[in-house]
Order: C-alpha cells, then sequence, then structure tokens
C-alpha cells in the first residue's frame, strides 16, 4: 500500500470516527460505534488478505449512510465512486420493514460486487461475535439462534469470495450454535 493509499484509508477513518461519534454498539457495557468498523477493517487485512485500498475504505464507511447523516454525495466526493458504490451495496433500505431488510440481504447478496461480499462477509463475522460474546441483554436464545440462521443464509449466497473469511465465519456460527444448543 503506497502513501497515497494510506493517507485515503486514514482519511476513512477519521471520516467514519466523526460520523460515528455518538453511537455505541449494542451489549450491555456498549462499545464506542467506531470499534465495529475498525474490526472489519482488521479482519479484511489480517484474515482476508485485502489489499484493495477502496475496499478497505468501503468496509470503514459501510454502516455511515444507513446509520447516520451521511450522504452518498459526501462519500463519493471524498472517497469516490467506486468506495461509494461499495458503501451503497451494503446499505439497507431503512424505509423498509426490517423483516423485509433481512430478506433481501439474502435474495441480492449473490449479485453484488466482489468489494462488497468482502465487506458483507466480514460484517457478518463481526456481527455474529458481538451477538456470541455480548449479547443485548434483551435477545433470549431463539432470537440470537434466529440471528445466526439468517447470517449463515447470506453468508451462503457469497460462498467463493474469500476462503480465510469464510472459513472463521463458519468456525464462529459452529461454535455459536453449538453454545447457544448447550
Ligand atoms: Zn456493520
Amino acid at each position: 500500500m503506497n502513501i497515497s493509499d494510506l493517507n485515503k484509508l486514514t482519511k476513512a477513518l477519521e471520516f467514519a470516527a466523526d460520523k460515528h461519534k455518538f453511537q455505541k454498539r449494542k451489549g450491555e457495557t456498549p462499545p464506542p460505534y467506531i470499534n465495529h468498523p475498525i474490526q472489519l477493517l482488521h479482519l479484511l487485512t489480517d484474515v482476508g488478505q485485502v489489499e484493495d485500498v477502496d475496499v478497505l475504505c468501503a468496509a470503514v464507511l459501510h454502516d455511515t449512510v444507513e446509520d447516520t447523516a451521511t450522504q452518498p454525495s459526501e462519500i463519493e466526493r471524498l472517497f469516490g465512486k467506486r468506495v461509494c458504490q461499495i458503501v451503497m451495496e451494503c446499505t439497507d433500505d431503512k424505509c423498509l420493514p426490517s423483516m423485509v431488510r433481512k430478506r433481501l440481504q439474502v435474495t441480492h447478496a449473490a449479485e453484488k460486487s466482489h468489494g462488497a461480499k468482502l465487506v458483507k462477509l466480514a460484517d457478518k463475522i463481526c456481527n455474529i461475535r458481538d451477538i456470541l460474546d455480548a449479547p443485548p441483554a434483551h435477545w433470549n436464545k431463539e432470537r440470537r439462534m434466529a440471528y445466526l440462521n439468517w447470517s449463515d443464509e447470506v453468508v451462503t449466497q457469497v460462498k467463493g469470495t474469500n476462503e480465510a473469511l469464510e472459513e472463521l465465519f463458519y468456525t464462529h456460527l459452529q461454535n455459536g450454535k453449538a453454545a447457544l444448543d448447550s
């Protein structure tokens, strides 16, 4: 990665940290929201060996449009068309009911770009890890299990994207299911 890529990635981190500054993750002792995009970034570089700076920037920015007041035009202006496209591929339409959004994630996953599939994979790994390690207090076993099954359905649709990330996802999934079953 050259200095201009590194600069772009750092700018994305600064931008996302600012956009998510008032948000927290779920769980009993909720960490700052920005920890989540940083975890995606680390999974992609460390486990996925992903070096494509646009994909890494999109991972950092993937929840800004969905969960903050960020406009897609802002992302495009600052980070370019491709980063914006990947972010938008990973953005659910919040006008739709949650059940519909979840269904659409499964039916549309296979049509996404390679970059968006990588971000989705890392996002699902982080989310199931969070649900298993630090579940929201009001989530019972059934709800956690339903979340694992739904994540499994989405990841099944993007099979063949990145072997190491998929392997890690299924390891967490199996451990999680076993823990919930016991
Ligand atoms: Zn996310």
